[in-house]
């Protein structure tokens, strides 16, 4: 099975922010967007995995929490693969 895991922006509440933004940065739509304050790296690997990391101020921090989930993920033993 492939790992997903992704550093994605969040809002200001911790939510990931999937909305449009413009070229600057700033929301298209401020009625639904309320502006992205850091990232998180978050799992979609398995259906037990859940995780999300802690919030960062900077892509390169969530990048680093991504890296070190997914060597968690390679920890466990895992079937042969043929
Ligand atoms: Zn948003
Ligand atoms: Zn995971």
């Amino acid at each position: 099975m492939r790992i997903s895991i992704k550093t994605m922006p969040v809002h200001a509440d911790g939510s990931i922010c999937e909305h449009p933004t413009a070229p600057t940065g700033q929301p298209r739509d401020p009625a639904t967007c309320t502006g992205r304050r850091g990232y998180v790296a978050t799992c979609s690997g398995s259906p037990h995995c859940t995780w999300t990391g802690e919030r960062r101020g900077m892509r390169t921090l969530a990048d680093d929490d991504r890296k070190a989930h997914r060597d968690h993920h390679a920890q466990p033993p895992v079937p042969a693969q043929t």
